[in-house]
């Protein structure tokens, strides 16, 4: 039996196997794909508080081996099911945990079109706070009509030369706020009504095709944000957590789910700010949680079979 097994081994999952085994809990991590979660694809990371500068592959390298030397257990399985008392089905097998903490995130939706992935890093990117730096004084392109994007485009408009706004409707979902905002700024243009059906270059992002209307047109750009949203995928836990419209976790505070001993950490549930700064601190939290009422679930078994001692 594991104290905890924990599902994902992003920054929010690797960060509660941190503390758990510090606190020498026997740990048992899943993981479906690699671990590090989608900062492995963030080219730096520049507002972790107390590093400069570094990659998201080597925060995620460097995260790993610091779980690792602790002696974290790690599968590459994927978790399937969760029973209200502790078991984690996978794709190969049942584990028996005390408590259980989801971290399975949230991925960027993508286009899913050519060179979207091969350009990832040099040109293409789904972070406007985690990459914008990278852009001062270029041209860059924002995609998306939602919040994200329309925020993304305002924090970008005071970094680049200019920003490009294309979105497939000619109404905005994001709020109204961010768009007046948006036409106010002398170096941004939206294109709407229109979608990107090609990225191209060779090393490197050089332009994007657009299609508007019957319209086809290449637009040279350094930069391509991606904010068309995310897509959680909490459907299998769906027995113990409560999720909302959009797939995401319902908790009450950020880390208790419906059931007792089965918690929550990172992008997977309702919260403010995705960032890696959010899920350390979440995954830090729910491990700590997670350990103080174990303890407390102990100390309260042993008072009752000191009020009643088995015969
Ligand atoms: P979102 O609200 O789901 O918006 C996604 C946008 O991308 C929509 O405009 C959608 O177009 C477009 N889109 C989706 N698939 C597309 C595709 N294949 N090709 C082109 N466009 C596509 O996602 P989000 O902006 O990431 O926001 C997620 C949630 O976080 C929302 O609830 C949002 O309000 C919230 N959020 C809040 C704040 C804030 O309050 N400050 C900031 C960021 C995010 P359609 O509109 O045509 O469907």
């Amino acid at each position: 039996m594991y104290d905890i097994i924990i599902v994902g081994a992003g920054p929010a999952g690797l960060t509660s196997a941190l503390y758990a085994l510090r606190a020498r809990k026997k740990v048992l991590i899943l993981e479906a794909n690699t671990c590090g979660g989608q900062i492995v694809s963030a080219h730096r990371v520049e507002n972790y508080p107390g590093i400069e500068s570094i990659s998201g592959a080597d925060f995620a390298k460097q995260l790993y081996q610091q779980v690792k030397k602790l002696g974290a257990e790690i599968k590459y399985e994927t978790a399937i099911h969760v029973s209200e008392d502790k078991v984690v089905t996978t794709n190969e097998g049942e584990y028996q945990g005390r408590s259980v903490i989801l971290a399975t995130g949230a991925k960027n939706r993508k286009l899913n079109i050519e060179n979207e992935q091969e350009f990832v890093g040099k040109g293409v990117s789904y972070c406007a706070t985690c990459d914008g730096g990278f852009y001062k004084n270029k041209v860059v392109a924002v995609n998306g009509g939602g919040n994200t994007a329309l925020e993304d485009a305002l924090y970008l408009a005071d970094i680049a030369k200019k920003v490009y706004l294309i979105h497939r409707r000619d109404t905005f979902r994001g709020e109204e706020k961010y768009a007046h905002e948006l036409r106010e700024k002398e170096n941004v243009t939206f294109i709407l009504n229109a979608t990107v059906t090609a990225i191209n270059g060779k090393e490197q992002l050089e332009s994007i095709t657009i299609q508007q209307k019957e319209e086809e047109k290449e637009l040279k750009i350094d930069g391509l944000f991606i904010a068309i949203g995310q897509e959680p995928k909490n459907e299998m836990f769906a027995n113990v957590v409560e999720i909302n419209e959009s797939g995401y976790i319902v908790s009450p505070d950020g880390v208790h789910t419906k059931v007792d001993g089965i918690y929550v950490a990172g992008d997977s549930q309702v919260k403010v700010l995705r960032q890696l700064t959010t899920a350390v601190s979440d995954g830090s939290v729910a491990a700590t949680i997670a350990i103080k009422e174990m303890a407390e679930q102990a100390k309260e078994l042993e008072e009752n079979e000191k009020k009643n001692p088995k015969k």
